[in-house]
């Protein structure tokens, strides 16, 4: 059973009003210098939420200008580190005191539950800024013991002035995992937001002023990728990267990166992560855990558990189950108390796993549960199960970025370890088991960034996460992300001057 169509076709009114719908440059909100703006879209209706300020190459200009002056002239990168910290601390602070206007903001431009962004992404984002902030004065190099008569030192400097792209699957969490270690080791930034979801990022950025951020470093841009976002990948004056959206989107920006000034790049892109449920499994427990492997944030994860591996010996219970569990979910209208999944996030996504569906029904895979759109506004997709989906079918291929669920059937664990790794892609991997050999094994076997062991989505602060393969380039989050932000420079002193 579903949310009744009712609750989909009037929606509930969002308990927030949008007040920054500008560019942000130079600590001042401002109007795009072509004045041209953009619709940002409710994905419950398709209707106009605000008409947002369209930035493009010469607002980039402008950002990446005042990020310079800000770089270069300081204050920010030569601040005492504890002052750094301090500031993000107040902003940590100001998140929590704002939780449900950025939550509200989150839902009504992303359609995600309110309940999930309120509880679980913007207390993340806060604990984000508390991360980095407990990095910002922990930050130094080495002495080094050289051979010969020198002392040898490394500092380790900020990178400079970083350019930053981020999706709309989870505005204020990619925001968050880009602007925390950048600001922590002392960079000024130009962000650019995705299109479908500009609005949480302005009001987060300006509770960042409120705590104190100087103007210039973080400069925000709402904008297209072809214009505003190839603009900054390809600015001369941006010394760093950093990406997160679809594989064929990184190859793009890598190359504008390389023809223009060879800046570093960071990416994380797309996946298609396997699941493995082993044969010893708790079937209620690993159909849940698959369940919301797959389907959370509407199945628009890059990480998604979206090829669900299992045993042959207890395969049939958990098709069963999986199904009966789609069956349960609630799709509805994201602000109402209960739901478990809203819309997708714009027309062309839902038209696309539309189309994945149709080649899952045409190439033969078992149509279990959905299977097509709920209601008639809106981009609302009843929670899909295939069962019998075979390694070469388009959505077991294929990232498919909603809520669809391909269960695949597997023998021994060779067997199953060969075809996970039969991907392009290697971001996540999920295993199920209570034996600690098979979890041994296949940790150490799944060529994947992250592999949870009986979880899923766990994505503390602290937790490196990034891809092999054509899932990216280096590690966000966690230690790890701190060397994208920084540069080391030796300094080779004589110990006795000659
Ligand atoms: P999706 O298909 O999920 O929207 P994209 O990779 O296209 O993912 O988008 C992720 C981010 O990359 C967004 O901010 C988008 O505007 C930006 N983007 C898209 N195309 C380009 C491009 N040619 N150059 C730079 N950025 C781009």
């Amino acid at each position: 059973k579903y949310s009744t169509a009712s609750a989909i076709e009037e929606p509930v009114s969002p308990p927030v009003q949008v007040n920054y719908t500008q560019l942000l440059i130079n600590g001042q909100f401002v109007k795009a210098a072509s004045e041209k703006t953009f619709p940002t879209l409710d994905p419950r209706t398709g209707d106009v939420i605000a008409h947002v300020a369209e930035g493009d190459a010469e607002d980039v200009n402008r950002a990446v200008a005042s990020a310079r002056k800000a770089f270069d002239e300081g204050p920010w990168p030569k601040m005492a580190a504890y002052e750094r910290q301090r500031i993000l601390l107040r902003f940590a602070d100001l998140i929590e005191k704002h939780n449900d206007e950025l939550a509200a903001l989150e839902t009504w431009d992303n359609g995600k539950p309110f309940e999930q962004a309120a509880k679980i992404e913007v207390p993340m984002l806060a604990r984000l800024m508390r991360y980095y902030a407990g990095w910002a004065d922990k930050i130094h190099g080495l002495t080094v013991p050289a051979d010969g008569p020198y002392h040898v030192q490394t500092l380790h400097e900020p990178i400079g002035v970083t350019g930053q792209i981020i999706p709309w699957n989870f505005p204020l969490l990619m925001y968050g995992w880009k602007i925390g270690p950048a600001l922590a080791c002392g960079n000024t930034i130009v962000l650019k937001t995705a299109e479908q979801t500009p609005l949480s990022a302005l009001l987060a950025s300006n509770l960042l002023h409120e705590a104190g951020l100087p103007p210039g470093v973080l400069n925000v841009i709402s904008g297209f990728g072809p214009t505003a976002g190839a603009a900054l990948a390809s600015h001369m004056d941006v010394d760093k990267l950093a990406f997160t959206g679809s594989t064929s989107t990184g190859k793009i920006v890598l190359q504008l990166a390389a023809r223009s000034n060879l800046k570093p790049v960071t990416l994380e892109l797309g996946g298609k992560s396997p699941f493995i449920i082993c044969e010893d499994a708790d079937v209620d427990k690993a159909v849940e855990l698959a369940h919301f492997a797959l389907f959370f944030n509407q199945g628009q994860c890059c990480c998604a558990g979206s090829r669900t591996f299992v045993h042959e010996r207890v395969y049939d219970e958990f098709v069963e189950k999986s199904k009966a569990r789609a069956l349960k979910r609630a799709v509805g209208d994201p602000f109402k108390v209960g739901t478990e999944q809203g819309p997708q996030i714009d027309t062309e996504q839902f038209e696309k796993i539309l189309g994945y569906i149709r080649s899952g029904v045409e190439n033969g895979a078992t149509l279990e549960a959905g299977g097509g759109r709920l209601g008639n506004k809106g981009f609302y997709i009843k929670p899909t199960v295939f069962s019998n989906v075979k390694d070469d079918m388009l959505i077991a291929r294929e990232e498919i970025f909603g809520p669809v669920q391909s269960i695949l059937k597997y023998k021994d664990l060779d067997d199953v370890i060969h075809r996970a790794n039969s991907t392009p892609y290697g971001l996540a991997a999920g295993v199920f088991t209570q034996n600690l050999d098979t979890a041994n094994t296949l940790t150490r076997a799944l060529r994947a960034g992250t592999v949870w062991v009986n979880c899923f989505d766990t994505f503390d602060a602290a937790i490196p996460f990034g891809g092999y393969k054509m899932s990216g380039h280096g590690r966000e989050k966690g230690i790890y992300s701190l060397s994208n932000y920084l540069q080391v420079k030796a300094v080779v002193t004589p110990l006795k001057n000659p």
